[in-house]
């Protein structure tokens, strides 16, 4: 038998206390939660006017037994918990017992209910605050409610309402995080009359993710599955960075199932896609992080989205981790759906302002290296002495063409392949780094004439924060007063840059890399490999275009520059044919 009671006072005041309706949406989740509370097998919502008219959510929950309808209106009384503890360790949606109260004091509103096993159901009228009608109702196995006029007699309240459209999108994204959050569940929702989704119960969030996102996402999304670590499960699915959007609405999170908007969250997927993104575009996500109850604090806000982690950065490197090893997957041109790729499309569309501005990337100095050969780096130079490209092991007499001076085509296990130079080879410097950090350090080439070098403060206390770090990675400097330094040997894949250029260079790129949530070690690694890699516009000889594609077939994560931009993208003999239509 289900009882609701009232909290006790001590209670009450240890329980994150506000007002949570504001708004027809934060009706629309108090409704849901509930339902889903009451373990709901099938909801319906129909939404009019935004909401400010009318909104019904049928559920066939456990419903509440007669004598207690009423309870259920007073403040602070609930079924769901009944001590701190209970609160510490609730796996249920609602705690507060505040909602049904709040929204029956702002509008008309009326439950009709049944409790298994009684022999009729109850109908409860309540009109701002007031009770207007108890009686009996036919036993339908449940609860209905229908809330009309919210805000009628807080006329304040009503005018900060925005217009019926904006209102409906509000009450729309909050119905989206639960059709995702249960696909246990199965949902029918109409809006004005329409019916916007008929969502039938699976046990496989995948299903439940094509009926929200459609085909052309779900092809292109990639299972995140990690064993539990410590107290944290992650599960889910992220999109290829090839299907992207304009903004992050499509980013859900959810702790035990809880729909949360937490910042650190959304940072780590800004920080594993890092640039393998367009600027200004987001992936599609929907994360699920199950956390031992007493690893998350839920009674911090009394909206309840935001939770507080007992220790956030563990949950964030967890993340981070599980979305790298998920998103280290070669770039998938292959035609599967009806439609084209989004990567595709975009390349058909007029340049977006990003692509523009990227153009004030390239400075005056990178012109000038595509007219000459660059100082250091003479096209038929032996391959050896290029570092972190080495002698190809007899590759198949396979041609490799250079284009643009940026990408190398040829042909791998059947396949076309372009590869991008740059970022190609920031990959194999990049994992080489890492890899003599694990062991004794990188070599560091001794300079014939030492530099000294002027810093700004901020270069002068990085350096000093992480002098160990940059020894290791072959950086030999000493200090000579508060903001010089004398550099008297780089990194050896550095050693034909200009001492003062490269360590500035390297210094600002492990600032941003260090900013954007990374490691320091892989920071590092990747502001060197940046520095030190072979540029767009410089021309490559054949032996060094082969060592390039073998250097990076040895990468343990061969697809992606350190920054998540490709290196290396594919299209079968069936992708042209698809191409050119003769397929
Ligand atoms: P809370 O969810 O925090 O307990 P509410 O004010 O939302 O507080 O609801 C009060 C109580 O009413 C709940 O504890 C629950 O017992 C009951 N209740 C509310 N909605 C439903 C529903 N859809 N089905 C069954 N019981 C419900
Ligand atoms: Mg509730």
């Amino acid at each position: 038998m289900k009882f609701i009671k009232i909290l006790p006072e001590g209670l009450i005041d240890r329980i994150a206390a506000g007002e949570v309706i504001e708004n027809p949406a934060s009706v629309v989740k108090e409704l849901l939660e509930n339902s889903i509370d009451a373990r709901a097998g099938n909801i319906e919502i129909a939404i009019s006017g935004g909401g400010k008219e009318e909104i019904v959510v049928v559920d066939d929950g456990e419903g509440i037994p007669k004598d207690q309808v009423e309870l259920a209106f007073c403040r602070h009384a609930t079924s769901k918990i009944r001590s701190w503890e209970d609160l510490l360790s609730t796996g249920t949606m609602g705690f507060r017992g505040e909602a049904l109260p709040s929204i029956s004091s702002v509008s008309f509103m009326e439950m009709t209910t049944y409790y298994d096993g009684e022999k009729t159901g109850t109908r409860i009228r309540i009109e701002g605050g007031r009770q207007v009608f108890l009686g009996p109702a036919p036993p339908k196995k449940g609860c209905g409610i229908s809330v009309k006029n919210l805000f009628y007699n807080v006329p304040a309240r009503r005018k900060f309402l925005k217009s019926d459209l904006s209102e409906k999108r509000r009450v729309s994204e909050v119905i989206r995080r639960y059709l995702i959050a249960h696909p246990e569940v199965s949902f029918k929702v109409s809006i004005d009359g329409r019916e916007a989704n008929n969502l039938a119960a699976s046990d496989d969030l995948m299903a439940r993710l094509e009926s929200v996102w459609g085909d052309a996402v779900t092809i292109c999304l990639i299972s995140l599955e990690s064993p539990k670590i410590g107290p944290l499960q992650i599960r889910g699915f992220v999109s290829k960075p090839e299907s992207n959007r304009a903004n992050r609405s499509e980013i859900y999170f959810f702790v035990n199932k809880r729909p949360v908007l937490e910042r650190a969250l959304f940072g780590a997927i800004t920080a594993s896609y890092g640039r393998s993104l367009p600027p200004g575009r987001y992936p599609y996500a929907a994360i699920f992080l199950d956390i031992d109850t007493p690893f998350v604090d839920i009674n911090v806000h009394p909206a309840k989205t935001e939770v507080r982690f007992a220790d956030e950065g563990f949950i964030f490197a967890t993340l981070k981790k599980a979305l790298d090893k998920a998103l280290a997957l070669p770039v998938d041109l292959t035609f599967r759906s009806p439609g084209m790729p989004e990567s595709f499309q975009r390349l058909q569309q007029p340049p977006q302002p990003g692509f523009a501005a990227r153009k004030d990337l390239f400075d005056s100095r990178e012109f000038a290296i595509r007219s000459q050969p660059p100082a250091h780096f003479t096209p038929d130079e032996p391959v050896a002495r290029q570092p972190g490209i080495e002698s190809p092991p007899g590759y198949a007499e396979e041609p490799f063409l250079q284009i643009f001076d940026t990408y190398i085509l040829t042909r791998l296990n059947g396949e076309l392949v372009i590869i991008d130079q740059h970022t190609a080879h920031e990959r194999i410097l990049f994992e080489r780094t890492l890899d003599n950090f694990a062991r004794s350090g990188s070599p560091s080439q001794k300079l014939l004439f030492e530099e000294r070098v002027r810093l700004t403060p901020e270069e002068a206390a990085l350096i000093q924060e992480h002098a160990d770090l940059l020894a290791r990675a072959g950086f030999d400097c000493s200090s000579f007063g508060s903001d010089e330094i004398l550099v008297s040997g780089l990194p050896q894949e550095m050693s034909r840059s200009a001492p003062g250029g490269a360590i500035k260079d390297v210094l600002a790129n492990y600032a941003a890399n260090l900013k954007e949530g990374q490691e320091s070690k892989k920071a590092l690694a990747a502001a060197v490999a940046c520095k030190a890699a072979v540029r767009a516009g410089e021309r490559l000889s054949r032996p060094q275009m082969k060592g390039l594609l073998d250097g990076l077939l040895r990468c343990r994560e061969p697809y992606r520059c350190p920054h998540g931009r490709p290196t290396i993208v594919t299209l079968s003999r069936n992708d042209l044919e698809k191409i050119f239509k003769r397929k």
